[in-house]
């Protein structure tokens, strides 16, 4: 395997670009808009100077990654060519099943395409496909060249040689993969989303405030950041998105997103990306608590 296509530039998909690259695949990265390429490129060279600073890496090592990588805003071009697909656009059922019809018509017939969707069904993508036994979920974890996990998802028709190369090339990111089957929020979300909910129950119904729920889950539970200060920095939007995923999917009050988090997304206080979430993160007051809602 040697060309590996993804698709968006966003956060997710330039940290998958930055990595495959990093570990001399070549890299084709495709993105609708030039300009979220170009601000995906700065982001993986920023990163890239940051790993050089820290000697991590050369700057030989840097400058080979970069070169690995092409940029395309044409899907056919992009994809015609890899021998995987990872597809990293924005979380929407119907762009996703779009972009897999269109994949079926310009990737090689034996091309594995991947999703690494957060809450999407790999089966109900791989199901617009004539080939749903090669068609598998990769959910990389943010930041993608950090974080050592890869949930990989196998949906009902993908096949063991499509799950075993995935696993392989996994491998060889020095990531470490984890066998997941396809039901609603897989592992990783089917189990924080309903914590990160919890939390923001708690703060709901003036239990305890923002600061306090965070020290209490960071100093009491030994995680590195509280879960309302996670949400803020996964997004509300993309929080509420998994939550309504799994209550639809199960069926099952216990997932029902809590009216706080609904209220916050519909204010259009979607965590750090929108400047404000349960912290402000505007320039003068850097992650402080919102406390005129909290407080
Ligand atoms: P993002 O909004 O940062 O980036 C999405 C990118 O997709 C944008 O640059 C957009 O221009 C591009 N795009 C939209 N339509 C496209 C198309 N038709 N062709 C090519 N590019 C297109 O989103 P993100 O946070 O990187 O999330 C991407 C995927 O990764 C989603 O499925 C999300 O659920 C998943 N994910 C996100 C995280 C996270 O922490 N952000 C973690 C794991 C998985």
């Amino acid at each position: 395997m040697e060309n590996v296509a993804v698709i968006g530039a966003g956060t997710m998909g330039n940290g998958i670009a930055h990595t495959f690259a990093q570990f001399d695949y070549k890299v084709q990265l495709i993105d609708i808009s030039q300009e979220n390429i170009d601000r995906g490129m700065a982001t993986i060279t920023k990163n890239l100077d940051r790993m050089v600073a820290k000697e991590k890496i050369s700057e030989d090592d840097k400058a080979r990654t970069l070169n690995n990588i092409t940029t395309f805003t044409s899907l056919e071009q992009g994809v015609k060519e890899a021998s995987l697909v990872i597809e990293a656009a924005t979380e929407n059922l119907d762009l996703k099943l779009k972009i897999f019809k269109d994949l079926e018509k310009f990737c090689p017939s034996n091309t594995i395409l991947a999703s690494n969707t957060s809450s999407i069904s790999i089966t109900q993508i791989a199901a617009v496909t004539s080939r749903p036994e090669m068609v598998i979920g990769m959910h990389f974890m943010n930041p993608v060249p950090i974080m050592k996990l890869v949930e990989i998802i196998k949906g009902y028709s993908t096949s063991d040689e499509t799950y075993k190369t995935v696993e392989e090339v996994s491998k060889k990111l020095n990531k470490v993969p984890v066998e997941v089957n396809d039901y609603p929020g897989f592992v990783a979300n089917r189990i924080l989303m309903p914590m990160i909910n919890e939390a923001i129950e708690t703060l709901y119904n003036g239990v305890a405030g923002v600061k306090e729920i965070d020290t209490v889950m960071m100093l009491g539970m030994a995680h590195p950041m509280g879960p309302l200060a996670l949400a803020d920095f996964i997004g509300l939007d993309v929080c509420l998105s998994i939550l309504n995923v799994m209550y639809d999917g199960f069926k099952n009050p216990k997932y029902a997103p809590c009216p706080l988090l609904v209220n916050m997304v519909m204010a259009g206080k979607k965590g750090a990306k929108s400047g404000e979430g349960f912290y402000d993160y505007s320039e003068n007051r850097k992650a402080e608590v919102v406390s005129s809602q909290f407080a």
